[in-house]
């Protein structure tokens, strides 16, 4: 007889479907793409963040498939135990080259850069700050790392201020998303380092959505910023524009060196599967010799952004290529997103914890792959359904 002691679950799980909280996989029969074959379905798929197309790159699979072959399928231990490749210190430097630090160093995601780095940087005594929206692995590190936590409300650089102000912590640290993941706007990058210059607190930027879609060379919203020498921490993602999976901390030598012996989340986890490095360092590639993406991706957004503020949503404060449709209570975004699927377009609903409530949303999301007749299709069905 299993135990009892789970029988709690099944009514949980049916509080959260009557609250339109319940969440559900849903596998597909195809790779990443601008189309995706979803229960027998071709849709149109408006929620990746393959921004720049790169997941299913012939050149990125072979890549990581020439990795594998040469590594093999696993790297078998941590990287200070037996796991350390050649291939990971060659995706670092490359790594650092494209953020123009001096150092950068792998992660098995973003979440675990997240979860680990902070709690390297400071603990008790200390104090984090903290926007508002900042993605779920943030709170947790900021939570883990036992260090006073002042969350600021979102964007907002006077509120920061003051907290920075009249704290008398050992070390303070300020980190925020670059690019906000559900919304697609910006940190107020250069007003926070000048704060954090005149605090003494070290800047942490979660370069996530930015990385490979921001900037001249698409290093980020420091590189479009122009303050990349004035962060320092610069964590980004391999998982996202670059197509691959894994994460890195880009910055001084010093910072990966320390990070290199007192992030948890480096020390006490296998290191990045060979064929994810392999991809990435292809990835980094076709980022430095076709701009060309970047420049389609900006034109597709442009359209986007204007079809979508036609329809009545603001969308000024959108940097990158991610558009939020509000829509207010869980059920409205669900019935959105039910509707939208019928006419072929998959654009998943967003619904607390992930957006405050009340402001659950259609998060609709392009890539450079997609076509204008795909965005002009979406906006004629969206226009339809609501
Ligand atoms: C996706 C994301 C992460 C997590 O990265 P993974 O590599 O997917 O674990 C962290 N921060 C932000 C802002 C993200 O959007």
């Amino acid at each position: 007889m299993p135990s009892r002691a789970l029988d709690w679950i099944p009514g949980e799980l049916a509080a959260l479907e009557a609250r339109g909280l319940r969440r559900r996989l849903e596998p597909m029969g195809t790779a990443q793409g601008p189309v995706i074959g979803l229960s027998g379905h071709a849709l149109v798929n408006l929620c990746s963040n393959d921004y720049l197309g790169l997941a299913a790159d012939r050149r990125v699979e072979r890549a990581a498939a020439e990795a594998a072959r040469r590594y093999g399928a696993g790297a078998g231990a941590a990287r200070l135990v037996v796991g350390d490749l050649l291939l990971h210190h060659e995706l670092e430097e490359r790594l650092a080259r494209m953020k123009g630090t001096p150092s950068a160093l792998l992660f098995s995601s973003g979440y675990h850069v997240n979860a680990g780095v902070v709690g390297a940087l400071v603990g008790p005594g200390d104090a984090v700050f903290s926007d508002e929206w900042n993605h779920a692995s943030i709170i947790d590190g900021c939570r883990l790392s036992r260090a006073d936590v002042h969350v600021f409300r979102h964007r907002d650089v006077d509120g920061l201020a003051s907290l920075l102000a009249a704290s008398r912590a050992r070390r303070k640290l300020v980190v925020t998303d670059a690019v906000f993941g559900m919304d697609g706007d910006a940190a107020p990058l250069v007003e926070i380092v000048e704060l954090c210059e005149r605090h003494g607190a070290m800047l942490y930027l979660d370069e996530a959505h930015s990385t490979g879609v921001l900037g001249a060379t698409g290093s980020g919203l420091a590189e479009a910023m122009g303050v990349t020498d004035r962060v320092d921490v610069l964590m980004g993602t391999l998982g996202k524009a670059l197509g691959s999976f894994g994460a890195f901390v880009a910055g001084s030598r010093e910072l990966t060196d320390w990070l290199t012996c007192r992030a948890r989340t480096f020390v006490f986890t296998t290191a990045l599967p060979p064929a994810s490095c392999g991809a990435a360092i292809a990835a980094l590639d076709i980022l430095a010799t076709e701009p060309e993406r970047r420049a389609r991706l900006d034109v597709l957004s442009a359209r986007m952004k204007a079809g979508l503020e036609a329809l009545g949503f603001p969308m000024k404060a959108v940097v990158a290529p991610i558009f939020p449709v509000v829509l207010g209570e869980e059920s409205r975004a669900l019935e959105a997103s039910r509707r939208l699927r019928e006419r072929g377009f998959h654009v998943k609903a967003i619904r607390p914890p992930t957006v405050p409530a009340g402001t659950s949303r259609l998060r609709v999301s392009l890539t450079a792959s997609h076509t204008p007749d795909q965005v002009d299709g979406f906006l004629a069905a969206l226009k339809d359904v609501l």
